[in-house]
């Protein structure tokens, strides 16, 4: 679960008192698709509605990363331990709102996929994983991009540090906007605690594998520059939302439709 008390959040009101503006990763892949909708959800904070999908994610984020906790005090756990702590962590967190408005017999078949995704994911992780040292949900900042976020996870290892990204999207692809994600992760947390390690990025799709992602960098150049862009965007733009471009592609599942239309 995600707290607002450490150094990071403190800093950032810090910066916000002084008059700064700190963007997420999430608001410049957003404006990238439909700025108006990213204004909604980023800017104005509008609650998206819950869907299936939605809320399968958050549950299924909360069970491994509770696993990953339980797991650094128990690192020699067994396989059959890990599976019998799992579903253990799965029962007590698994949670879908009566207002979903799911029948019994489909929340019942959504339970056994997210926790099949669950049990997936553990085989994966008692193969790959190697007891380096792990930190989850790190909340890093770059105040040379005035950008901030939480890493899901950070494996430290001698000569390397992995940084990975929890997905449960039905495709295990790596998108750009996938890509972009991370690099801003290595961008912050290297701004954070300066390092000559390498990097390397991973995506972990939970049953579907884990996958790294290639990058070089030119790219991490042409992530920082999209950063600043974003931010001069943004002092320009400010709260008038006809400055937001919509972006019509995504008005189908888009939860902030009817007040955009009315709008105009
Ligand atoms: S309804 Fe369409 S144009 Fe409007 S915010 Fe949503 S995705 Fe963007």
């Amino acid at each position: 679960m995600r707290k607002f008390d450490d150094p990071v959040s403190i800093r950032i009101g810090q910066l916000k008192a002084e008059g700064k503006k700190i963007i997420s990763p999430s608001l410049i892949i957003g404006l990238e698709g439909c700025a108006r909708k990213s204004f909604y959800k980023n800017i104005m904070k509008l609650p998206e509605d819950k869907n299936k999908y939605l809320v399968g994610g958050t549950n299924a984020h909360t069970v491994v990363e509770t696993f990953v906790e339980y797991y650094k005090s128990n690192p020699t756990s067994s396989l059959l331990t890990s599976q019998a702590v799992i579903e253990e962590i799965f029962n007590l967190h698994w949670d879908v709102p009566r207002e979903l408005g799911l029948n019994d017999k489909e929340r019942e078949k959504m339970r056994k996929v997210y926790l099949k995704k669950c049990q997936g994911w553990l085989n994966v992780w008692h193969t790959t994983e190697k007891g380096a040292h792990i930190i989850t949900e790190e909340h890093v900042i770059n105040e040379d991009l005035m950008l901030h976020g939480f890493i899901d996870r950070k494996e430290l290892f001698d000569n390397e540090i992995w940084i990975t990204d929890m997905k449960t999207s039905k495709d295990a692809a790596i998108s750009n906007k996938y890509k972009l994600q991370l690099l801003y992760y290595i961008l912050m947390d290297k701004w954070c605690n300066p390092t000559n390690k390498k990097y390397r990025i991973f995506l972990d799709f939970f049953d579907q594998g884990k996958l790294e992602v290639p990058y070089d960098n030119d790219d991490l150049e042409i992530a920082k520059d999209k950063a600043l862009q974003t931010h001069k965007f943004m002092l320009e733009a400010g709260q008038d939302i006809k400055k937001y471009p919509r972006g019509f592609d995504y008005c189908a599942s888009c939860p902030y439709k009817d007040r955009c239309f009315q709008e105009g």
